[in-house]
């Protein structure tokens, strides 16, 4: 299935299912050699985990899987003591992971997002660099993701609508399709302070084929998903953490077990969202409960 069916689905009223977190799900299986938090780190140590991680997505009812391209920007490598050259090389590798794990699933339909991270590691966004700076390092990536062959880009975890816009216009001017999602503040609006209708303008105006809400506390997306679910130039969603962050390293605290993840994505779904997922903390049974429990009324 290509993008343009999985969105004309969501235009029919489908749900749109997002996989789950990879960066969390690799400490989770044991996969974290404390070397690096960068998950894109721990692929290179093993490949295979990745492609399972991805496989048992696909097999929980994940519509999309987003390869493991998030900390693959030559600034975040740089900050994480790492070869900036390296950024198209980790690319690459994140992507062929993905698309081999899909074809290998047996599962028609899956598509593959190719994930454009923050420059910066924290999620202030007073810290996220200039436009043309966020833009030159989504280039590059974005290069690699069309020669890999990605479905789509999706632009995430951005705490400033300018990243946001970089990824976009990045992705737009390759020809590929994107999507974008941005962190949500605690009081309903954007991270940065915006308002999501002025977010939604910017994003889609760039070229964005969809608005979501991410790593971002269930509570604070339904707040947020008061306004962002009354947007109507594209489709909206939201894929949220599953626990609350614990102490250094991101990790978390103990999960929030499926069945509490999925009431929080129906409130989403209640609100207007048609695309849900799972970000920092979620498994692939927080996904299978997606697939199963969630429904359009
Ligand atoms: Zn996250």
């Amino acid at each position: 299935m290509a993008f343009h069916d999985v969105m004309e689905r969501s235009a029919r009223g489908e749900l749109i299912i997002l996989d789950g977190a990879i960066g969390t799900e690799i400490r989770r299986r044991g996969g974290d050699t404390g070397r690096s938090d960068l998950a894109v780190i721990h692929m290179l140590e093993s490949p295979g985990l990745i492609r399972e991680i991805h496989a048992d997505y696909i097999n929980a009812g994940a519509d999309v899987i987003t390869a493991n391209t998030y900390d693959c920007n030559r600034h975040a490598l740089i900050l994480d003591r790492l070869d900036g050259d390296s950024a198209q090389y980790l690319t690459r590798m994140a992507v062929e992971l993905a698309i081999d794990a899909r074809n290998s699933s047996g599962v028609e339909g899956v598509l593959v997002a190719g994930s454009l991270g923050p420059l910066a590691s924290d999620y202030d966004p007073n810290d996220v660099p200039p436009f043309e700076t966020c833009l030159s390092d989504y280039r590059e990536q974005v290069q690699v993701m069309v020669e890999a062959g990605v479905d789509f880009v999706l632009a995430e975890t951005a705490a400033q609508e300018r990243s946001a816009r970089a990824g976009v216009v990045a992705a737009s001017e390759a020809g590929l399709p994107v999507w974008a999602s941005l962190l949500a503040g605690p009081d309903g609006t954007v991270a940065s302070g915006a308002s999501w209708g002025e977010a939604v303008e910017t994003l889609v105006s760039a070229g964005a084929a969809a608005v979501l809400i991410n790593c971002t506390m269930p509570d604070a997306i339904t707040l947020s998903m008061n306004e962002l679910g009354r947007q109507n130039q594209a489709p909206v969603g939201a894929y949220g953490q599953g626990a609350l962050p614990a102490g250094h390293g991101w990790r978390f605290e103990p999960s929030m077990t499926p069945d509490e993840y999925a009431k929080h994505a129906q409130d989403w779904v209640d609100l207007g969202a048609r695309i849900i997922g799972g970000c920092c903390a979620t498994t692939p049974e927080h996904i299978r409960y997606l697939r199963s429990e969630v429904t359009l009324a």
